[in-house]
């Protein structure tokens, strides 16, 4: 501790390498002279990544908003996509560079995630795609969703920024619907100082994403397709090989924080926590408690700024629903349940800064804010 008080504890703190690891890879790179353009790193990363989400292809890329507007494309058709405003802006974002027109579909209050219920009514002549969500890691109920694109002739497809480790019907989540995003970002779990990737068990449409991620295999043709320059960089590459190592050691750690959490707060009346699915496996990377105003005596913003005068930077996660941000807040889409989970989420510190002891620091000045 300074005199200028306690180092400030965000959401989401980075998970590092060990800095003598990272030199050491990076000494590789220049050794080979090898920076960027699919060098070793970037091939070895997408082999370690198809292994570790049990698919037959992964393709790495930049960052994963890249890694949902290439895999968009690629669908190759143009209409709607039905997705979730309870999610972070790119998802959303992604699809409208695709060319592809985002129709917004309610969550369940109990997963906050979309499903085959809710986005059933939704499905119109235009829609080419659903692309879910799987917040906070937990899978959408993925069969009837499955089972809806498959008797309605349309593509499922899962933003799963979130879920790096985490298992769906004790599977782990990469090899669900036509394809998986993830994101490398350094809020993420698996940190590859931005990076992403689509995980895909099909042969065609990963061979179109290894090409369309760059412009090194142009391959001219009456289908021109459209590149972009997505690649993953060998540095990107090897931050992200030395992450992927030590992912049992961050879930842990991460579990650790989460059970501290939810053991100090789940008691305390007004506040629900998020809880992960049960019997799977999750990152626990995202610790979110759900405020009954009311009942806990104090609204979300209030606590948030109580917390925040002490240097903890919880944050409203997410908030606003994109369909209530520029330039999405003129449709007219009516989702109840994604308003009411924006006012009262509350999201707090974990990773690798947090330590047990400010974890119970947290938990006290949640307890005594009101
Ligand atoms: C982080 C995130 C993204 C974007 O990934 P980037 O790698 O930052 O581009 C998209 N969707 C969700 C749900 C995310 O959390």
């Amino acid at each position: 501790m300074t005199e200028a008080g306690p180092a400030p504890l965000h959401v989401g703190q980075l998970n590092l390498p060990a800095p003598d690891d990272f030199r050491r890879a990076f000494e590789g790179v220049f050794a080979r002279r090898f920076y960027t353009n699919h060098g070793p790193l970037e091939h070895e990363a997408d082999a370690a990544l198809a292994a570790y989400f049990g698919v037959r292809h992964a393709i790495s890329v930049v960052n994963g908003t890249a890694a949902l507007m290439l895999l968009l494309k690629a669908l190759g058709r143009k209409g709607e996509v039905i997705t979730p405003a309870f999610t972070f802006p790119a998802t959303v974002q992604a699809i409208c560079w695709a060319g592809l027109t985002p129709v917004f579909c309610d969550v369940e209050p109990e997963t906050h995630n979309i499903s085959a219920r809710l986005a059933e009514p939704l499905i119109g002549e235009r829609t080419v795609a659903i692309l879910g969500v799987h917040v906070w890691g937990r899978g959408c109920d993925v069969a009837p969703l499955q089972a809806l694109a498959n008797a309605r002739g349309i593509r499922l497809i899962f933003d799963a920024a979130h879920a790096t480790g985490c298992t769906h019907m004790g599977v782990r989540i990469g090899g669900f619907g036509d394809a998986e995003m993830f994101s490398f970002h350094a809020t993420k779990v698996l940190n590859g100082a931005e990076g992403g990737c689509i995980a895909t068990n099909d042969d065609e449409l990963a061979a179109l994403l290894r090409k369309t991620r760059s412009f090194h295999e142009m391959t001219p043709g009456p289908e021109g397709r459209l590149h972009l320059n997505a690649k993953l960089s060998e540095a990107q590459a090897a931050m992200l090989l030395l992450g992927l190592e030590r992912m049992e050691e961050f879930v842990a750690d991460n579990r650790r924080r989460y059970e501290t959490y939810r053991e100090r707060l789940s008691g305390l009346k007004g506040v629900r926590f998020v809880d992960h699915a049960a019997g799977e496996q999750s990152n626990y990377q995202y610790v979110v408690a759900e405020l009954d105003e009311p009942a806990f005596g104090m609204s979300r913003d209030r606590l948030l700024e109580a917390l925040q005068a002490q240097n903890v930077l919880a944050r409203r996660y997410f908030h606003p629903g994109v369909h209530r941000t520029a330039p999405f807040d003129r449709c007219a889409a009516v989702l109840p349940v994604t308003d009411a989970l924006c006012e009262r989420l509350i999201q707090l510190p974990t990773g690798q800064a947090v330590t047990d002891d400010d974890v119970l620091k947290v938990c006290d000045l949640v307890r005594n804010a009101r």
